[in-house]
Formats: C-alpha cells, structure tokens, sequence
C-alpha cells in the first residue's frame, strides 16, 4: 500500500522549489530579452568587441532556455504525480502496471515507472 499523502506533501515541495527556479530563468531571460544595444560600433575594434559580447549572451540564453525546458519538464512529471495521486492511481508503473517500488518513489516522487522499465520512462 502507498503512503499517497507523504508523497503528495513531497511533490507540493518539489512543485513550489521548480515554480522558484523557472520564475528565475523565465524573469532573467525576460530582462535580456527587453535590452537594446545603444551604441553603434565607430571602428573595427568596437565591433569586434560587441560581436564577442553577442555571442556571449547568445550562449547565456541557449543555457537559460535549456534550464527552462528542464524544469519544465521536471514540473510536469510533479504536476502528472500530482493529478495521479487525485485519479487513485499514483505509484504504478505507467509501462506494466505493477506498483513502483517505494524506495523508488522516495528517489523521485514523480517517478512514472518501476525500476525494471526505468529506461522507458
Ligand atoms: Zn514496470
């Protein structure tokens, strides 16, 4: 028998800790996003110069969307747990339908398979 209530009290604190951290990437990238170049390059050097800053935040960015996906991603697993925990049917394997193992479950609350098909989650 699965403790649904423990689990479901972890995965509102996992829920609440993604929500933080997406709110981070998404405002950050927001504010980049809202940034204009102001100066126009006069000679070569500064040109170059504002080419290496581009790229940097370029990369800044790919990192920011990458983290972005992640969490939501992560968020979206909790947010399936969660409405699964409503439906009764919480803690089985989504492959072959037999109950995840508990130790398992404590790892990641969110998880959606058993050990044995922990590759096709
Ligand atoms: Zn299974």
């Amino acid at each position: 028998m699965i403790d649904t209530n423990k689990y479901q009290t972890k995965l509102l604190e996992l829920k609440a800790q993604i929500e933080t951290d997406l709110a981070q990437v998404a405002t950050t990238k927001l504010n980049s996003d809202g940034e204009r170049w102001s100066a126009v390059p006069t000679d070569r050097d500064q040109e170059m110069e504002m080419r290496d800053e581009v790229a940097d935040r370029f990369e800044d960015l790919t990192e920011r969307e990458s983290a972005e996906r992640t969490f939501e991603a992560r968020l979206k697993q909790v947010t399936e747990a969660l409405q699964m925990i409503a439906d009764g049917t919480y803690g089985i394997c989504k492959i072959g339908g037999e109950e995840i193992e508990s130790e398992r479950l404590e790892a990641n609350p969110a998880a959606s398979t058993c050990k044995a098909h922990i590759d096709a989650e």
